[in-house]
């Protein structure tokens, strides 16, 4: 059995101590110097602020998005224009490579048949044809006289032994 008042006096001061103990441990912090209106206050602000800048970053990103988006139709217009005005004019170049070529060809090909037909014109004058029948002649007599056979130089005989000009000795065929 003890005393109860000297007990209760005892818990009291217990009680104090540990309250001087308490406050002393957080008087050591900064946030113990703000009252708590204050501190909802700042709390609101903090809020306020972290919303704000979610906000306007938010909105940074879709407009630097809407604005990437433009950008990217507008350089996929841009390069399809330029690809288009590229092949039509690289279209048109084939085409008038194409016509330069074909021209050339052309002058090349009439050319060829020009000299070709020149040649067989040459070819024709340097040959002789029979004074009797007028086909390619493969017997020369004399001057200016061949003929493609041996008939035919025979047939001719009558007409052409009067001019020709063979040594007589080897005139008669
Ligand atoms: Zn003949
Ligand atoms: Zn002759």
């Amino acid at each position: 059995m003890g005393d109860p008042s000297s007990s209760s006096t005892k818990e009291i001061i217990r009680q104090i101590a540990l309250q001087v103990e308490q406050d002393e441990n957080q008087m050591t912090t900064a946030e113990d110097l703000i009252d708590e209106p204050t501190k909802r206050a700042i709390a609101e602000l903090q809020k306020h602020w972290m919303s704000e800048y979610h906000n306007s970053r938010e909105k940074s990103l879709v407009e630097l998005t809407e604005k990437l988006h433009q950008e990217f139709l507008s350089d996929q217009q841009k390069i399809r224009s330029e690809l288009l005005q590229q092949f039509k004019e690289e279209l048109e170049q084939t085409r008038s490579d194409l016509d330069v070529k074909y021209r050339e060809q052309l002058k090349n090909e009439s050319s060829k048949l020009i000299e070709k037909h020149r040649r067989e014109m040459s070819d024709a004058k340097k040959k002789q044809w029979c004074c009797q029948c007028e086909n390619e002649a493969i017997y020369h007599c004399c001057w200016n006289t061949a003929y493609c056979s041996v008939e035919c130089q025979q047939n001719h005989w009558q007409n052409h032994r009067r001019t020709c000009r063979r040594r007589k000795t080897t005139t008669n065929p």
